[in-house]
Order: structure tokens, then C-alpha cells, then sequence
């Protein structure tokens, strides 16, 4: 910013600008007006001041008193501009008063020193200029027309009237008129520098505009290809996957059949240590092939070939077989799990066994979660805007998980304990297969959860799936 101005300057300027509001420095124009007005103020109020010993010397009586009081008058109301300034927050109306001070203020010396043959009454000819470099060209044009309007009425006071009083010493014009020029070359002078460098200023600030769009342009770009290799990455992942999973559960599948016929003979042949073994071979590939089976899932959602089938069911049965079958692990982790659901059916037009998965991954997590604590299936239907929703809140007593968790526990592979000594086993795909799944049905899943003491997942779904592009439901409040 300001780069190449020399340091005082832009110390000058800081010394100006201290206070404005952040509004009126952000637009360059205004910030332009801004620094004149600043500038033209206090050039005001050091003229003024200089002038206080050149009446004290050339005029005396009331003339004097007269004199210095407008003199000491106009530096008081030129300082309201830069007040003006600040509480407005735009240049117009301080623009305005300074020029209206400076105007009063010359009008006053004008008439009261001989009018015409006053060494002052040629500043007029500064105050539209003053105007437009303040407060705009409409300014500049308005007091050019006051001014104008002041010259006649001055010229018929001087010519026709004997009311202007004369409290100046003509045989002083000489010096006075040379203090007043060379006041006024400086002011000028001043008034033109200040206007430079703000258009520097701008300048500057134009260019590092630029060049940061440049570079934002540059970041857009790398961003957008960086987008398009993550998709093209995600793709070939997900198809990756699902070869994976099918070629990996054709001979788990295999290896489930042989040994369930293998503990069929074992217990022909009355082999009870083989058969327990056996059992064991059957229950660990039937738990893989379930990871197996989830990994497959996600990989159809993410690659959008996964279908969903449509039929119409009691919403609380589905919760109902959910329950009985996962009773007995609820009595392996001392676990009471029960259903709520309304008297009424609650019928829903949706995949029913997508529906079932979503809820077995959830009560099965609640029970794994939870130890001699209490699992509640809550089934419900709310209605919004004439809308059906049909809504399945998982309600558990047990470790609960902290806030910063929430959003990232719905990621794929994402544990909240995923260190090598955890205590909870799992691969971190099920409430991302559940979020997806849920999401394609149109519905939302959220979660409410204390730390320590207990969490609620909501699935709330349309009790009719819409089409794919439908808007989803209404963010599910737990
Ligand atoms: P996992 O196979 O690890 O259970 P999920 O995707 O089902 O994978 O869950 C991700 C993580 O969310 C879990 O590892 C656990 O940290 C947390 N979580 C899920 N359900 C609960 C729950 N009911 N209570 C506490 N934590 C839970």
C-alpha cells in the first residue's frame, strides 16, 4: 500500500486520515475528498491563525475586535468539518460546511475593507474550487452560483448603499495584500500536493488490487485442478473398492460355506474342541464379510450405483425387527433396549431393507457404546409444511461423544478413538454408509450427544422417497 511515496508523506497522510471510519477509506474517491477535506481544514485554521497578529496590527477599535472575532470565528466552525466528517462518514456535508466557513469568512474581509479595492476579494475565486475538490462537481457548480450571487450583491451594497463599514487602513494594503498572496500561493500550492498524492495513493492501491486479484485468479485456478484430480482420485478409489469387495466375498463366502459343513461333521462325528473352533472360523468371516459388505455399499453410494427399491411398510415394524434381533447383544453388554413407537402404523414408502441397515449400524453402535445402560428406539411421524416425515431417534446412556466430534464421526474410517490401544472395535463405516444412505431415501441424520453421559442419532426421512433431486429433508433435530 503507498509503495514508492516518500515516508513522510504517508505519514501526512496517516496523520490526516486518523479516525475515519473504515467506510469512507475504502472507497477511493471518497478517501480522495476525504484527505482535501482534511488537508483544506487545517490549512483553514492555520490561515486564521497567521491572521491574528495581521488585524491586530493594522486595524484597531471595533474594527479590531469586529475583525478578530470573524477571524477566530471561522477558525472554530471550520474545525466542525473534520468533526462533521467522521460522524457522517461521507464527504459531502463536511465538504459543504468547510467550504461555507471559508466562504464567510472572505465575504466578511471583503465587505468590511473596502470591497472592490480589498486586496481579498479575489479568494472568492478560490471557493469553487474549494467545493469541487471536497464535496463534487454539483458542489464545485453550487457555490461558483453563490459566489457569483455574493459579487452582485457586494457590487450593489458598495455602489448603491453606505452600509459597509471600512475597518481597514488602505495605506496598509500593500503588506497585507503581500501577506494575503503569498498565504494563498501556499494554500493553493498546498491544496494541489495534498490532491496528488491521494491520487498516488490510489494508484498504489489500484496495483495491489490487481496484483492480489492476480493471485487469487492463480489460486482459483490450482484450487479447480486440484478439485478435478481429487474427484478423478475419488472415482478410481471407489471402483477400486468395489472390485475389491466382490472379489473378496466370493471366496469368504466360500470359506463360510466349507466350514459351516465342517461344524455340521463335527458334530456327526461328535468332535466338540474342532466344532468350537470351527464356530469361531465361521463367526469371524461372517463379521468380516459384513466390513466386507459395508465397504462394498459405500463404495456403490460414492459412485452413485447404488439403487434403492421402493415399498410400503409399517415404520415401526422395521424398528421392531431391528430390536428383537439385536436383544441378545443388547444381554451380552447388560443392556436394556426397548421400542417407543405410537400406537398408530406410521406408513412409509421407502427401501425398506436400506431403512433396516441404517438402524442395525445405529442400535448396534448404541450397544456397543453403551455397558448395563439403556438403549431407546423412539419411531415417530411430524408433519412440515403438509409434508410427511416418519422420524427414528436411537437413544443411548452410554460414553457419549464431545462436541468437536459430531460432524466428523459421519466421515468415512473416522473413530473417535482410533489409537492402537482402543477399547471399541470397528472400521469407522457406518454412520458414513448411514448418512449416505439416509441422504438418498431424502433424509437427514444428526446427532446429539453429551460426553459421558449418553447420545441420540435422528434419522428423520420423507414417509415417501422423492426423486433423487428432491430437496432433502429438514435438518434432522435431535
Ligand atoms: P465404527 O465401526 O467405529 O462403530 P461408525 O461409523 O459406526 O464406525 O462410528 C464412528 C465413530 O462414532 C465410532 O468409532 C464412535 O467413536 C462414534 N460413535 C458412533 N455411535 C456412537 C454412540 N452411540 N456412542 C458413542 N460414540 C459413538
Amino acid at each position: 500500500m503507498a509503495q514508492g511515496l516518500p515516508t513522510w508523506s504517508s505519514r501526512l497522510i496517516a496523520l490526516l486520515e486518523r479516525g475515519l471510519p473504515s467506510a469512507l477509506l475504502e472507497d477511493h474517491e471518497r478517501r480522495r475528498r476525504a484527505l482535501l477535506i482534511e488537508g483544506t481544514a487545517w490549512l483553514v485554521v492555520l490561515a486564521c491563525a497567521l491572521t491574528v497578529p495581521v488585524i491586530a496590527s493594522t486595524t484597531e477599535g471595533l474594527g479590531r475586535i469586529t475583525s478578530l472575532a470573524a477571524d477566530l470565528g471561522t477558525l472554530a466552525l471550520t474545525l466542525v468539518g473534520p468533526w462533521l466528517l467522521r460522524r457522517t462518514g461521507t464527504p459531502t456535508a463536511a465538504g459543504h460546511w468547510i467550504t461555507g466557513c471559508v466562504f464567510a469568512g472572505i465575504v466578511y474581509a471583503v465587505s468590511t475593507t473596502g470591497v472592490f479595492a480589498s486586496p481579498y476579494w479575489i479568494l472568492l475565486a478560490l471557493v469553487p474550487f474549494l467545493a469541487t475538490q471536497m464535496a463534487g462537481r454539483a458542489a464545485g457548480h453550487l457555490w461558483g452560483a453563490i459566489c457569483l450571487v455574493g459579487v452582485g450583491l457586494l457590487f450593489a451594497a458598495d455602489h448603491f448603499t453606505d452600509v459597509l463599514p471600512q475597518f481597514h487602513d488602505p495605506r496598509n494594503y500593500a503588506s497585507t495584500t503581500a501577506i494575503y498572496g503569498a498565504m494563498t500561493i501556499l494554500a493553493v500550492q498546498g491544496l494541489g500536493y495534498l490532491a496528488d498524492l491521494a491520487k498516488d495513493e490510489a494508484i498504489a492501491r489500484a496495483e495491489d488490487a490487481a496484483v492480489q486479484l492476480e493471485h487469487a485468479d492463480l489460486e482459483i485456478e490450482r484450487a479447480r485442478i486440484l478439485a478435478q484430480q481429487a474427484v478423478a482420485a475419488s472415482s478410481a478409489k471407489s471402483a477400486f473398492m468395489a472390485t475389491m469387495s466382490h472379489e473378496l466375498r466370493t471366496p469368504l463366502n466360500a470359506v463360510i460355506g466349507y466350514a459351516e459343513m465342517l461344524v455340521e461333521d463335527a458334530d456327526a462325528h461328535d468332535l466338540p474342541d474342532m466344532r468350537d473352533d470351527l464356530v469361531k472360523i465361521v463367526g469371524a468371516s461372517q463379521h468380516l464379510l459384513g466390513l466386507i459388505d459395508d465397504v462394498l455399499d459405500l463404495s456403490r453410494v460414492e459412485a452413485a450405483k447404488l439403487d434403492l427399491r421402493r415399498e410400503r411398510f409399517a415404520a415401526e415394524e422395521v424398528a421392531r425387527e431391528v430390536v428383537e434381533a439385536l436383544q441378545p447383544l443388547a444381554r451380552t453388554r447388560g443392556n436394556v433396549l426397548e421400542l417407543r413407537a405410537p400406537p398408530a402404523a406410521l406408513v412409509a414408502d421407502l427401501d425398506r431393507g436400506r431403512l433396516r441397515q441404517v438402524l442395525i449400524n445405529l442400535v448396534g453402535n448404541a450397544l456397543k457404546f453403551t455397558a448395563r445402560g439403556r438403549v431407546t428406539v423412539h419411531v415417530r411421524g411430524e408433519t412440515v409444511d403438509l409434508a410427511q416425515f416418519v422420524v427414528f431417534a436411537v437413544e443411548d446412556t452410554g460414553i457419549g461423544i464431545r462436541d468437536g466430534d459430531h460432524r466428523r464421526i459421519f466421515e468415512p474410517f473416522t473413530q473417535v478413538d482410533s489409537s492402537p490401544r482402543r477399547r471399541y472395535e470397528g472400521t469407522g463405516l457406518g454412520l458414513a454408509l448411514c448418512k449416505n444412505l439416509v441422504e438418498m431415501m431424502g433424509g437427514t441424520i444428526g446427532v446429539r450427544s453429551e460426553f459421558g453421559r449418553g447420545s441420540v442419532f435422528t434419522v428423520r426421512l420423507p414417509a415417501v422417497a422423492p426423486a433423487r433431486s428432491a430437496p432433502a429433508a429438514p435438518a434432522a433435530a435431535c
